[in-house]
């Protein structure tokens, strides 16, 4: 119903992939099934997830 916040506490790592600045971090979080992102400087986006998901 109401769509709650999401923490993106329980995430899973998905893996990484190489820039020119660094790596990229992928997570996936289980809750909301977003992605995170996470740059070689640490800033970290949030990717929404499909709005139905499984579990
Ligand atoms: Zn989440």
């Amino acid at each position: 119903m109401g769509s709650r916040e999401c923490a993106h506490e329980d995430l899973e790592f998905l893996g990484s992939q190489r820039t020119d600045e660094g790596e990229n971090k992928y997570f996936r979080c289980r809750r909301c099934g977003g992605v995170i992102v996470v740059t070689p400087q640490m800033k970290a986006y949030h990717i929404p997830g499909r709005e139905e998901s499984t579990g």
